[in-house]
């Protein structure tokens, strides 16, 4: 079922931890098939190292294991959340990565301050208020932020989330996230890091997103 959309995410679920994103199994991915409305997403409790694409769960838009041998993510609600909130969204990735972590520890918002955050990610990713993991009312909350049109965002001393219309763009955006994070904190020691300017945000979104890009 879904074979290659699984083949794609055991790929992906690889480079997160190949690209220093994740720790150990925290961190999870799904992407959505359009044409079966199925979405295939990372297994609970599993090491990233050699994921394969037997060890992928698929599940259907109500949360019901459809395929698979081992249970779903424990935050697969909260994909669901984000899937289901924007039509143009199939991608979604939730790490713990290290610096974008502290920012959210301290609940503020990271404001675009590289080009490959603002290509990414937009103007800025807000802090979602804290919500239990794994909860309704977390998926809630960040279903909310991406109908907003939000891209990335800091879940409240948790981690990240990122969203996107192909499962290629998912490692690159956490990584430019996290990047700038670390630009964020280590900048701070020297200055005030700088925002880029919104129409410029604007631009390099463009060179990522293309000129259909929705928000
Ligand atoms: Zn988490």
């Amino acid at each position: 079922m879904i074979e290659k959309t699984r083949e794609l995410l055991a790929g992906i679920a690889r480079d997160l931890l190949a690209r220093g994103l994740t720790d150990g199994t925290s961190g999870n991915i799904s992407i959505l098939d359009k044409p079966s409305q199925l979405v295939a997403v990372t297994p609970s409790g599993l090491p990233y190292l050699d994921m394969t694409a037997d060890q992928i769960t698929v599940l259907d838009l109500a949360g019901k294991v459809v395929w698979g041998k081992c249970p779903p993510t424990s935050e697969y609600l909260m994909h669901l959340g984000a899937l289901k909130s924007r039509e143009d969204i199939t991608a979604v990735i939730h790490t713990h990565s290290r610096f974008a972590i502290a920012m959210a520890s301290v609940h503020l918002a990271l404001p675009s301050i590289t080009v490959d955050m603002a290509a990414y990610c937009g103007k800025e990713a807000p802090v979602i208020p804290y919500q239990t993991p794994g909860t309704e009312n977390l998926a809630s909350h960040v279903a909310d932020y991406v109908q907003q049109g939000f891209r990335a965002m800091l879940l409240a001393n948790h981690g990240t989330l990122f969203v996107a219309p192909e499962a290629d763009l998912l490692i690159d955006g956490a990584e430019a996230l996290e990047l700038a994070a670390m630009a964020y904190i280590r900048g701070s020691v020297l200055g005030k890091p700088q925002p880029i300017r919104e129409e410029e945000v604007n631009k390099l979104l463009d060179l990522v997103y293309g000129q259909k890009r929705a928000v």
